[in-house]
């Protein structure tokens, strides 16, 4: 992942300390409808107008309605974005569902020493207060902050608060690779192979039990209501499951990588192939992506907050490859032996090896030129003492 500047959000449940939280809602509320009239009125038109002439079309009727001239442009530049997009897409005319609003420094003021937020919202001033713990806050206080979200849901208030970061990932002294399926997470970094027992199957029972329901109510599910609500109930509970153990997991990978001068090794997900041949597959391959799409996000997100650097690699023959001699290793279930050279360890651990091996070879420079791979030898010493050695000798006892 290249160092630059990068996004990190604060998110948080808000109450209204100063200000109606009445009036609140019902700026929200305005906004809303306001937006989506400018957006069907874009619809309308043949051709989407020029800044200046959006400009001209919609500035006076939005001052009407009490907004200052910056929040007047914010309002018609994300509408014409929004219909922007949905006609590039072929899509349907935008609806704006979410009580939501956008704010910048110039409508709002944040300080986190105290945990408020101070916003002007049309004519109106409040100050919202932060509700999460101390310890999440102080995470953010160093850093500058680009944009305020406000969300009215359910009868709650949220807040995203949008951080700029600088991304300077350290020089990585080696490599820990990670291989995911839904029981474990297999880490290896030369010669330790580690095992961490995910969550998942547990999270995949839910949704499997979810599925059974819509599939044994085909109609009935969404209309009636103890079963959406089973349902929602069941593929919520699965999603936390999941999200929660990421987030976990991360933290203590990212923390350790760092204590090492490691960098952290993953798959490249969109290069990742389909592979499922029945409909009890397909729900075990959605979660999965679900599972290894929430764990990079959480990953990234951390290495962002650490500097720790971060590669993604093509996840080609990584199960299929003998580590060893590069044969093709043959499978008895999740366990492959390599007929050649012997080798023989988990799927899982196979996958991890080669992960940490392309890397390697990545650092190295151009993979599969002989003066290079001896380069790789050379580099692989320096770097992090006997390596190579360490590799032989993990690869025999496996
Ligand atoms: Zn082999």
């Amino acid at each position: 992942m290249p160092e630059g500047v990068y996004h990190r959000t604060l998110k948080a449940v808000a109450e209204v300390v100063e200000g109606d939280i009445k009036d609140l809602f019902w700026d929200l509320v305005i906004y809303r409808c306001v937006l989506q009239k400018v957006i069907d009125a874009l619809w309308e038109l043949e051709e989407i107008p020029k800044k200046d002439q959006a400009h001209q079309m919609f500035y006076g009727m939005l001052r009407v309605y009490g907004f200052r001239a910056h929040v007047v442009r914010n309002i018609y530049n994300t509408a014409i974005a929004l219909v922007k997009s949905a006609k590039s897409n072929e899509g349907s005319k935008p609806t704006v569902k979410k009580l939501f609003t956008r704010l910048d420094h110039q409508d709002a003021e944040v300080n986190l020493s105290n945990k408020t937020i101070k916003i002007i919202l049309r004519d109106k001033q409040y100050t919202l207060r932060i509700k999460h713990r101390d310890g999440y806050i102080e995470r953010f206080k160093s850093l500058k902050w680009k944009e305020v979200h406000i969300k009215y849901r359910n009868g709650k208030l949220y807040v995203s608060i949008v951080f700029k970061v600088r991304y300077t990932p350290y020089i990585p002294k080696g490599v820990v690779a990670l291989d995911l399926n839904l029981r474990h997470v297999v880490s290896y970094d030369c010669p330790d192979i580690r095992r961490y027992k995910t969550r998942f199957i547990d999270a995949l029972s839910k949704k499997a039990r979810a599925e059974e329901i819509q599939k044994k109510y085909p109609k009935r599910w969404r209309y009636n209501k103890k079963i959406l609500k089973r349902v929602k109930n069941l593929h919520r509970r699965s999603r936390n499951i999941v999200i929660n153990w990421c987030r976990k997991f991360a933290k203590e990978i990212t923390l350790k990588a760092k204590r090492h001068g490691y960098t952290i090794a993953l798959e490249d997900l969109k290069k990742l192939r389909k592979s499922y041949n029945n409909k009890n597959d397909r729900v075990v391959w959605k979660l999965t992506m679900f599972a290894y799409r929430k764990l990079q996000e959480s990953i990234l997100s951390k290495a962002i907050e650490y500097n720790v650097p971060v590669v993604f690699v093509n996840p080609k023959k990584t199960s299929s490859t003998c580590p060893r001699c590069k044969s093709k290793i043959r499978y008895i279930g999740r366990f492959g032996i390599c007929r050649k050279c012997g080798f023989r360890a988990d799927r899982d651990v196979i996958g991890a090896i080669n992960i940490w091996l392309k890397v390697l070879k990545a650092y190295a420079g151009v993979p599969g030129s002989p003066q290079r791979a001896s380069a790789m030898k050379n580099e692989a010493r320096q770097s992090g003492g006997t390596k190579n050695e360490g590799m032989k000798k993990t690869i025999k006892s496996y």
